[in-house]
């Protein structure tokens, strides 16, 4: 089984302070490294978690917020120096593409490789990416800007068949097929061997939820019911739950109200305000509610 792995590159919010990065999350699976946001410094990031640039095959933006945002021009410039030829392909707000074709055209003198830019759907719950290993689907959020979350998730798995099931039946390596493919097997007497009988899942498919900046957004819960592992914005404390709401923001207990809400499975708090230099009282007010909750904490690998 490849193992699914999320690095915290950057978790701090726009104000910048000698601890932490700006947003961005890379997700690795296999060789393959997707990128979720591209705050300023990225590019440096990876590096320092020993993930080399060239493994990225996609970026998924948020909303076009510089501390979501700045890395991208800076990682694709590398990119292109350091002779990449695999295409990039680039999921974000459609207002991105021009600024990054003027950008790319400025700066880059030869881009070496494609970038391929996708233009996210106005609506949520769309499937914006698929490869041999996994899909992409974007949640709603609300924040001051067009911004959508992003759900990673394993294909199904294909079912096995119970040892047992084989043994008793004698059954062929035809018969084995028939049964993998969905299809019930007439058996030698005449009974039907169905495949409720024969089959079982070995595990569920692994999932991981992306979700800043944001409101508390409570209509975005079925997007992501019983994901393994959601990340979710906590900017501030409870009692500033006022400029939380005046700046499209959450605070640590309503992210931890929304992966109870959702039934996920652990929660990753992230995107810290400046003003707490110490995240732990957000963590605090957060596993009150929600007791399998994280704080996001730079160059941490979280096992999904
Ligand atoms: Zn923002």
């Amino acid at each position: 089984m490849t193992p699914w792995n999320l690095v915290v590159l950057g978790s701090g919010s726009a104000k910048p302070t000698a601890f932490r990065s700006p947003s961005a999350q890379a997700l690795y699976v296999g060789r393959q490294v997707y990128l979720i946001d591209c705050g300023e410094g990225t590019q440096m990031q990876l590096c320092k978690a020993a993930l080399a640039p060239e493994r990225v095959v996609a970026v998924f933006i948020t909303h076009l917020h510089a501390d979501h945002t700045l890395g991208l021009f800076g990682l694709i410039a590398s990119l292109s120096m350091s002779g990449r030829t695999a295409p990039l392909a680039i999921y974000a707000h459609r207002d991105l593409q021009p600024i990054l074709d003027t950008m790319v055209a400025f700066f880059v003198v030869h881009l070496n490789f494609e970038l391929q830019f996708h233009p996210l759907p106005d609506t949520p719950g769309a499937t914006i990416y698929a490869d041999r290993q996994l899909s992409v689907s974007t949640i709603p959020l609300h924040h001051r800007i067009p911004t959508m979350g992003f759900k990673f998730e394993e294909h199904p798995l294909p079912p096995n068949i119970y040892p047992e099931v084989i043994e008793k039946y004698a059954l062929t390596r035809q018969e084995i097929a028939t049964l993998k493919r969905g299809e019930d097997v007439l058996l030698e007497n005449g009974d039907v061997l169905s495949t409720t009988e024969a089959l079982y899942q070995r595990r569920n498919p692994r999932s991981f939820a992306y979700m800043s900046d944001t409101l508390y957004t409570a209509a975005a819960a079925e997007y992501v019911e019983g994901v393994d592992l959601l990340y979710h914005e906590a900017t501030y404390m409870q009692a500033l739950i006022q400029l939380a709401k005046d700046t499209g923001h959450s605070t640590a207990q309503q992210a931890a109200t929304f992966a109870k809400l959702a039934h996920v499975k652990k929660l990753l708090l992230g995107h810290y305000s400046a003003r707490y230099t110490d995240p732990t009282p957000l963590l605090q007010e957060a596993v009150a509610i929600f007791p399998n909750t994280t704080l996001a904490r730079e160059l941490d690998v979280h096992k999904i």
